[in-house]
């Protein structure tokens, strides 16, 4: 039967289909649906790692004991694991192992558009590159016998086109697969430099035998056409190339890109008089395919950076003007991103605006926006987990060099569990002072409400223990911690004052839910989550604005009426009912 199903859930299906039984991940956009959709198949055994590097260990251990698994990340992601995955690449496998980077071209959730297909050539890994829906369900399952077949990792590079667009999706029973065997194997296992310097070598011979399977297997495709023009292509990168060239021009489809094959490659090179490379991002095609000797026409014209589309590869490649719909500007509005109505961030972000002589490192999830204005409260944000080692790092420059500024770290729950805490154990063993502000919502917000170690639930909705933040951070070693509800503007103000003056590390834990979290029952009377909208008495307002410093989405401005609340998307937060220096901002009824 066909489904139509986005590339994310045609993982889950291959995996499902291809008989995993093991698949971890830690979320991040575009992967994210992967694992979900990997969960409700209950014959496999899925969970949110706490960071990417441990959900390809997770894998790792899974294939060593002879199951298939799949680990899934985003591109970043892979940063985080590659530290096993270099050394993957020597054990090899037992059970197959696929792992998916989900690459961001365009950068639509990311600090960075890195192209992830290097990965496999340095780490020396095979690589598919899917087009579409139902081939990267196919190439799930073509994945898991390359992998067993060659003993090695297979690395499925998506882009979040592929990620998230949908197309038909043929959907066949679950093979059964057997667990393998496991056999204790002192020298593929255990990676001492003496073993590791005879598995290079077996590896290399390994990619030798699989550039031969790259040149002979149906996932390198030619499609014959007109001879003028020849395309190489892979991934999305095809599909546009298909929808400008079509039949005026014939085309190696690339799905296996690495070890590339590179016969392939040169004959068909030898039969067209002109030869494009068509490829998001990197030249990693173009780069070998000329190194190779052969003539290319590639990123002298086509961009970079960003995504590309029909229209861009019509423009640089064929000089053909393309038409586009005139907007008028002065009647867009601007939509600049902002926390939601009631976000908890909010109250600790108004209150660490106002402090002078403080700088606030950051860090990725939903409160890197407490940098957007009117708030403006940070100064860097670099990957997960940084807020706090990049902070100690500043406060020690500033320390040794007599610098006067104290420093603030601010991090997510979800992103301190994933690769804060090592920042915060530095803090402590290297006797720094500043000040860590763990954002705890409650859930993982920005992905879109998955669970981690501090919800008390998994991935399969199972009740979990829940990491105590608190003992966690004493346990460790740090003296001073409190714990604040943000949305209490003077309760926070004071926490920040308080730890500002400390000479030890210290900790605030903001705990409060995401105002879009499905709460549960407890948690709706423990955190008082029926309140009331506010709304502002208009004959009273004096215009001051203060409150529109808040970024408050439900606050809006009119130079004749004041300050006015929407109502429908007011959820009775009210810390702008406490910066509102006239108290003309009431609860509706009162
Ligand atoms: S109470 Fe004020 S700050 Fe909170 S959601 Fe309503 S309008 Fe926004
Ligand atoms: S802070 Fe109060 S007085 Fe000032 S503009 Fe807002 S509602 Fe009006």
């Amino acid at each position: 039967m066909k489904k139509l199903l986005t590339g994310n859930e045609a993982v889950a299906r291959g995996a499902y289909e291809s008989g995993v039984t093991l698949a971890a991940a830690y979320p991040g956009t575009p992967s994210t649906e992967i694992l979900e959709n990997v969960s409700k198949y209950k014959e496999i055994y899925s969970e949110w790692s706490p960071n990417e590097k441990v959900a390809l260990e997770v894998a790792i251990g899974g294939s060593i004991a002879g199951a298939r698994t799949l680990a899934a990340m985003k591109h970043v992601g892979i940063n985080v694991a590659a530290d096993p995955l270099f050394t993957f690449a020597y054990t090899g496998v037992n059970g197959g192992c696929i792992i998916i980077s989900a690459d961001d071209p365009g950068m639509h959730s990311s600090q960075n558009e890195q192209d992830n297909r290097y990965y496999a050539k340095a780490a020396k890994l095979a690589m598919l590159e899917p087009s579409d829906s139902q081939e990267t369900k196919d190439f799930v399952k073509e994945g898991y016998r390359i992998s067993e077949e060659y003993n090695i990792p297979v690395l499925l590079r998506l882009t979040t086109r592929i990620c998230h667009s949908k197309g038909l999706v043929e959907e066949s029973n679950r093979e059964s697969v057997e667990i393998k065997q496991y056999e204790k194997n002192i020298p593929k296992y255990v990676a001492t430099p003496a073993n590791g310097r005879k598995l290079h070598i077996d590896l290399e011979d390994r990619l030798i035998k699989l550039e031969e399977y790259s040149n002979n297997t149906h996932l390198n495709t030619i499609e014959w056409n007109d001879k003028k023009i020849g395309v190489i292509s892979s991934g999305v990168a095809y599909q546009y190339a298909k929808e400008v060239f079509g039949e005026n021009a014939s085309f190696l489809k690339l799905g296996f890109t690495f070890p590339l094959p590179k016969e392939k490659i040169k004959n068909f090179a030898s039969e067209v008089e002109k030869l494009y490379v068509i490829e998001e991002l990197e030249p990693f095609l173009e780069t070998e395919i000329k190194a190779m000797g052969i003539k290319v026409i590639g990123k002298e014209y086509i961009p970079l950076t960003g995504e590309l589309n029909p229209d861009i590869i019509r423009e640089s490649l064929l000089n053909k003007k393309v038409e586009k719909i005139n907007r008028n500007e002065e009647m867009i509005i601007g939509r600049p991103p902002t926390m939601c109505a009631g976000c908890p961030h909010r109250g600790l972000f108004y209150e660490l605006s106002k402090k002078k002589n403080v700088v606030v490192t950051g860090d990725i999830g939903c409160y890197t926006l407490g940098s957007a204005p009117p708030l403006s409260t940070m100064d860097t944000c670099i990957c997960m987990g940084s807020s706090i080692s990049a902070g100690h790092g500043f406060n020690k420059a500033c320390e040794v060099n007599g610098v006067d500024k104290k420093v603030v770290g601010v991090i997510g729950d979800s992103t301190f569990f994933h690769s804060g805490i090592t920042g915060l154990i530095d803090i402590v063993y290297n006797k720094g002072n500043s000040v860590t502000i763990i954002l705890d919502n409650r859930i993982t917000g920005m992905t879109g409400h998955q669970e981690n170690p501090g919800t008390g639930y998994t991935l399969m909705g199972e009740e979990a223990p829940q990491i105590d933040i608190t003992k966690l951070c004493e346990s460790i070693g740090v003296k001073d911690i409190k714990t604040v509800n943000p949305l209490d503007l003077s309760e926070t103000k004071k926490a920040i004052e308080e730890s500002l003056k400390l000479d030890v590390p210290s900790v605030i834990i903001t705990k409060y839910p995401c105002v879009l979290k499905k709460s549960t029952q407890e948690e709706i009377e423990d955190y008082g989550l029926d309140r009331k909208a506010c709304v502002v008495e208009s004959t009273e307002c004096r215009k001051c604005k203060m409150c529109l410093k808040s970024g408050c989405p439900a606050i809006s401005f009119e130079q004749d009426k004041g300050s006015i609340i929407d109502e429908n998307m007011c959820v009775g937060c009210d810390v702008c009912l406490q910066i509102c220096p006239f108290d003309v901002i009431k609860k509706v009824g009162e």
